[in-house]
């Protein structure tokens, strides 16, 4: 089961996990960043560096963030705002750099004070 980056991350974004994640599989949206669950090998060394203890293995992951895990699985295999494809598993965020968007659920989200 991959990690998961919940809503916690929202408007922080700094991408400390992306610097320390050794297969790429952390992609920057706008606001959020998003853990590509199928390329995660659950090595948790995002998890320490995370500023606002965003990162959560999925199985640890409280019942009442489920809602991010499902969240963060759609910002891949869903059609994103303003995209005409799914992301896919593009192979490495670096590659991709910043996708720009996210999920409509995280977009409506209101700003962090
Ligand atoms: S658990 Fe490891 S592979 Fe998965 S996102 Fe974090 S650093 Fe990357
Ligand atoms: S380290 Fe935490 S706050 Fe920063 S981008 Fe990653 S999940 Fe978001």
């Amino acid at each position: 089961m991959a990690y998961v980056i919940t809503a916690t991350c929202v408007d922080v974004n700094d991408m400390a996990c992306v610097e320390e994640c050794p297969v790429d599989c952390i992609y920057e949206g706008a606001r959020k960043s998003y853990i590509q669950p199928s390329q995660c090998i659950n090595c948790a060394a995002c998890q320490p560096v995370c500023p606002v203890d965003a990162i959560y293995s999925a199985r640890q992951l409280p019942e009442h963030l489920a809602v991010d895990q499902q969240d963060n699985r759609a910002f891949f295999v869903e059609v994103l705002p303003g995209r005409d494809a799914p992301l896919g598993s593009p192979g490495g965020s670096r590659r991709t750099g910043p996708v720009g968007v996210d999920t409509p659920r995280i977009a409506a989200l209101p700003a962090r004070p």
